[in-house]
Formats: structure tokens, sequence, C-alpha cells
């Protein structure tokens, strides 16, 4: 398929992880890509180029307005003015900690990545594309924006939030032909979710063999997801199949969120 012949597409953290999937795949269907990350991201434009499609990098922690404004600017050049698509994208896990114990600074950390990060691309990105009446932007959310986790309460509140920033821009920009969504995954087969789950094993005194299975048969299809399976939901809704979609929070977790 080529459903994203000729568009400029910026996707946030992709230096690693998801993100690399997610600009791999915009690229292989004909997007040319900007990436947004403040580690670098190299090996994603390199990638991205392989397939022929052109691909730049702004060293970028979305925590920082003025860094933010600088690398949408850039990328706006690089793609000649115009953007058609947003894919917010960059997190972090956050911090390991029951609510009685949470320190400010972590709570703050986490927000500010994940949420108020999400704000500002977000906020630089849309001009652009109210200017020309036209875009789509996609959020990485997670299955913990449906359903609490203990231990990890700031990223929960900061995915829960993303949904409320999603809602709100898609109605307040439904009138200017852009649609705005979010995806909620599963586990994400790879080296973060390992990651996570050495935290939880250590912090609940149990085996990582252990954490793995409990989330694995959490879901009906009793497995985590794949970075491709995250990013063919993104896709869709960027892509004119999801014309009529705005506003909505997708979930890509094996059956394991239902509503
Ligand atoms: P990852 O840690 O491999 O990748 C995260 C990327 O974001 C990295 O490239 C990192 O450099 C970048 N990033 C982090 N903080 C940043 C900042 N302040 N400024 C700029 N860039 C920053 O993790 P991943 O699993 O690929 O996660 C991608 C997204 O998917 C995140 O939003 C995460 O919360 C979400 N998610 C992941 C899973 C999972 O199981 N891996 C599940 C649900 C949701």
């Amino acid at each position: 398929m080529n459903r994203f012949a000729n568009q400029n597409v910026i996707v946030t953290g992709a230096a690693a992880g998801l993100g690399q999937t997610i600009a791999e795949s915009f690229a292989r269907e004909g997007a040319d890509i900007a990436i947004l990350d403040f580690q670098s991201a190299d090996a994603t434009r390199q990638k991205v180029e392989a397939l022929g499609r052109r691909c730049t990098t702004f060293h970028c922690d979305v925590r920082d307005e003025r860094a933010v404004a600088e690398a949408v600017k850039g990328a706006a050049a690089f793609f000649g003015g115009r953007v058609d698509v947003l894919v917010n994208n960059a997190g972090f896990n956050g911090h390991y900690n029951l609510v009685k114990d949470m320190p400010l600074d972590k709570w703050r950390e986490t927000l500010d990545i994940n949420l108020t990060g999400t704000m500002l691309v977000t906020r630089e990105v849309l001009p652009l594309m109210l200017a020309v009446k036209k875009g789509a932007i996609v959020t990485t959310a997670s299955n913990v924006a449906r359903r609490g986790l203990p231990l990890r309460v700031d990223y929960v509140c900061s995915k829960w939030a993303l949904l409320g920033l999603t809602q709100t821009l898609a109605l307040e920009n439904a009138a200017h032909g852009i649609r705005v969504n979010a995806v909620c995954p599963g586990p994400v087969e790879g080296d973060r979710i390992e990651d996570v789950m050495q935290h939880h094993a250590e912090r609940e005194g149990r085996s990582v063999a252990d954490v793995r299975r409990e989330w694995e048969s959490a879901a009906p299809m009793d497995r985590f997801v794949t970075a491709q399976e995250v990013t063919n939901a993104m896709l869709f809704l960027c892509s004119s199949e999801s014309s009529a979609m705005t506003g909505q929070a997708l979930n890509v977790t094996g059956g394991f969120l239902m509503t």
C-alpha cells in the first residue's frame, strides 16, 4: 500500500523502540519523515533513507518549549511548509512507587515528558495544519490509559491525561479538517517491556517470568503485541480509511481491553 505517498510526517521518540517502526512504516508507504528525539535518531534516519524517502532528525527534548518550537520550525522548512501527520510517540516509563511514597519531582518528571511534551509538540504543529485545513494526529497512549496499575501512578495518570488531550483536540479541530486519535497498546515486545517487567519483579519480589506470565495471560490472546501491530493501527488512524474517526482511542492489546 502507498497510503502516505509524498506526505510529510513528524514522529517524536523515533530514535528507538516503537517509534523506529512507526517512522519506517510511514516511509514504506511513501512518506518523508522528521524525527524529534533527545537521543540520536541517526539509525532510524538511515533506515528511512534506505527505503528511498527523505528524513531529518532534530535533537529535541519535548519538555523544552523553545527546543520544540525550533525543531517544528526546522521540520516545516525541511518539508516546504506542509505537515500532514504528527505522531506523538515520545514517552517515558515513569517511576515505580506506591502513591503513598510518590516523590513530587518524579511525578512531575513523568507528567512533563508524557503529557506536557505531547501538548507542546502538538501546539507547535497545529498552526501548520490549520493553515491548510488538513491533518491527522495520533498519540501513543497505553492500556494503562484505561485502567490503573499498582506502582505506576505517574505513568498511568500521564497516559489517562493523553486521552483527555486527544478528545479536546478532536473537538477543537474537527471543523478545521484535522482528526486527532490515540492508540492504547498493551505491552509491546521489545527492550522497554523487559526493563519494565524487571522493575515490577524487583519491587514485587517475584521473577520476571512470573510477571510476564501474569501480563500475557491477562489478554485473551495470551501474548504481548508487536511494534508493527501497534503501528498498523496508527497508519489506519492517519489514513483516509479512517476519515470518519476522530477523538478515538484504539486498543491494541490482544483483547486485554474491550471498551
Ligand atoms: P522506548 O523507550 O524504546 O522509546 C521511547 C522514545 O522516546 C526513545 O527514542 C526516547 O529517546 C524518546 N524520548 C523519551 N523521552 C523523551 C523526551 N523528553 N524528549 C524527546 N524524546 C524522548 O519506548 P517504546 O516502548 O518504544 O515507547 C514508545 C511509546 O509507546 C511511549 O509513549 C510509551 O509510553 C508507549 N507504550 C509503550 C509500551 C511498551 O510496552 N513498550 C506499551 C504502551 C505504550
